[in-house]
């Protein structure tokens, strides 16, 4: 069926961006200065959003 093979094409091509645009949000994230505002449970960098729990 052609449109079984459009599906997974499209598939293909949307995992290697979701892949490329993962790997761009962690060199961000990465090299961001952080600016964090806390919440009771959460810390939450207002620049790039990172989330970190205050409790381990
Ligand atoms: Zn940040």
């Amino acid at each position: 069926m052609k449109r079984v093979q459009e599906i997974e094409h499209e598939i293909t091509e949307i995992s290697q961006r979701l892949q490329k645009l993962k790997l761009e949000l962690e060199q961000i994230r990465k090299t961001c200065a952080h600016d964090f505002v806390e919440n009771q449970y959460t810390q939450t960098c207002v620049k790039c959003n990172l989330t970190e729990s205050l409790y381990y």
